[in-house]
Formats: C-alpha cells, structure tokens, sequence
C-alpha cells in the first residue's frame, strides 16, 4: 500500500466513517490525523524498523498504526472505544503484525501486554496522537511503570510539551517539568496546526520525543519523597521556596530549622521553586530524608 492510498487523507477518512457509520466523542479526545506529512514527522521521530516493536494508544480509525505497521516489526494498539475495534479490524486486515486490544491503556497491565506482544523485538516505542483529556496520566503511566522503552513520541497540546520539556527560570517550568526530565530527556519534534485533524480540537498541538533514559540524571533516595517535595515546592508559585516548604514539612514552626537544613542543600531560602535545578531538588530531598521529614 503506497502512501497515497493511506488511511489519513480526508477522502479516505470521511469514507471509512460513513461506511461505519461512526460518530466523534469529544469525551474521548477523538480528533483524527488526515495529514500525511504529519505522520511522516511522527513516524520518522520514532526510529523504528523491522527489529523494534510500537505500542500505540488511541488508533483511532487507525491512521498511524497502519504506518507503523509498515515500519515495525510488532506493533500494539490499546483503544478505549468498542465501536472502533472493528472498524480496525477491518483497516488492519492486510496487516498481520498489528495487535488491537479493547481497554482503558491507564487501567492495562502494560507490562504484560508487552510480554505478549513484543516477542522479537530489539526495542519498544510508544507512538500515539494523544487523547488530550488523559494526557498527564498516561505519560507518567509509562515513564513510571519503567517499561522497556526506547523512545515516546507523541502528539500532545502544545502548551503540555512546553511544560515538559522547559527549564528551570521560565513559567513553564514546574513538577510535571521534572517529573518528565528525570525518567527521559524531552525533544520538541513540531508544532502542529488544528487543520490537520478531523475534528478541530481547540488548542494547538505539537510532536514530542521523550528519549527515556537508562537511568535518572540525579541521585535520589526515595523517589516519592523527592516527587512529593518537588510538588510542595510549587504549592504556590508565587511564594518563596521557604514558605512552601514551611506549610508542607513544618506547618506552624518557626523557620531556623527549615533555614539550617536549606543552607545543608546550599539553596538560598528566598528563591522560588521555579529558578530550582533538578540537582538542587534532589539535594533538598536527601537533606529533608537525612532529618527524618517525610
Ligand atoms: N490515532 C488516531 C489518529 O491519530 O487519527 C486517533 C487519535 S485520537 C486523538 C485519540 C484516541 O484515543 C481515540 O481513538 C480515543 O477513542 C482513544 N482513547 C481515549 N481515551 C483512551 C484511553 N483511556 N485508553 C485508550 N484509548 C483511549
């Protein structure tokens, strides 16, 4: 099958969803590629070739997984909706290395899935148009399940990449900033406009890579302390690194405890969460630990 015969040009599109007489739940980010350069983008970020496995989530109509079908070796495609599961039965028939399973991808048991899928892959990456109601959920899923993964690319809200992948200093940044840069190291793809999907959804998109890292860039001794600290760091983005920490660890004290443990982390306590390093937070969670604050 050539491109040009694809599933996401809007002829084909439009002709599939007459022929299932289909129609969009805005309750389920459904909002369809019909744009061939875009997939090539999203496809082509993802490095895939026979050896490596895809997992995708919402195919949808199955737009792209029919691409990576023809890229990858193995490919798995979790989708939410009954009704579509035959229409991609029915797309997918000349693919014989595609897996549909009918499920909620935050309720699956990945790492199962995974076992019974990706039987000869190398490698496993995520590619998906994401529904963006549940985006957040899914990544952290992913990243902190410490699937067996290479790379995750996927169309998200423009604004949610820009808060992925920032640095410190910006108002971008903030927990969810960390959390994706300490299990993987985020790379803006494109910026994609409303006109390449079938509906319009009303916000702008763009294509990110998380690469997911080998292991993490900061040496962290409970992971849920250092993610529940980083949070309460920016409970009010506004207030100093102190006076959030304060409300959090020692509601009602006075601050020379709290100054003595900051100077320990070498962080200045008038500072926001906002100018704070990963190192830096890393360091003020060991510090907090080390003085029994949990
Ligand atoms: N991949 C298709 C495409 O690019 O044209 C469709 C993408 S659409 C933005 C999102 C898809 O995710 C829809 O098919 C929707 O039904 C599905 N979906 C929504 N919530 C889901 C969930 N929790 N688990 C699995 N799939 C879900």
């Amino acid at each position: 099958m050539n491109e040009r015969e694809g599933i996401a040009s809007p002829k084909r599109t439009k002709d599939i969803i007459a022929k299932h007489n289909f129609s969009f739940k805005k309750s389920l980010g459904q909002n369809f590629l019909i744009d061939q350069n875009i997939l090539n983008k999203i496809v082509d970020a993802a490095d895939l070739d026979s050896g490596k496995g895809a997992l995708e989530i919402g195919p949808g109509i199955g737009a792209l997984t029919e691409r990576l079908a023809m890229k990858a070796g193995e490919v798995a495609a979790v989708e939410i909706d009954r009704r579509l599961i035959p229409i991609l039965k029915d797309v997918l028939g000349p693919y014989g290395n595609v897996t549909v399973r009918e499920a909620d991808v935050l309720k699956v048991d990945l790492k199962t899935l995974f076992e019974e899928v990706f039987v000869a892959s190398s490698k496993v990456s995520v590619v998906a148009n994401l529904p963006y109601y549940v985006t957040t959920p899914i990544l952290m899923k992913l990243l902190e399940e410490k699937l067996p993964l290479e790379n995750i690319v996927v169309m998200i809200q423009k604004e949610v990449a820009e808060r992925m992948s920032a640095s410190p200093g910006g108002k971008e940044y903030g927990s969810l900033s960390i959390a994706v840069q300490y299990y993987s190291e985020p790379e803006l793809v494109c910026i994609v406009p409303r006109t390449v999907f079938i509906p319009q959804p009303n916000v702008e998109s763009a294509v990110i890579r998380l690469k997911v890292r080998e292991k993490p860039p900061v040496e962290v001794a409970d992971e849920e302390h250092f993610f529940t600290l980083v949070q309460a760091s920016f409970t009010q983005r506004r207030k100093t690194i102190a006076n959030n920490l304060r409300s959090r660890y020692f509601p009602g004290e006075g601050r020379e405890r709290l100054e003595a443990l900051l100077q320990e982390a070498q962080v200045e306590p008038s500072r926001r969460a906002e100018t704070l390093s990963m190192d830096e937070f890393a360091r003020l969670s060991l510090v907090f630990l080390k003085a029994g604050l949990r």
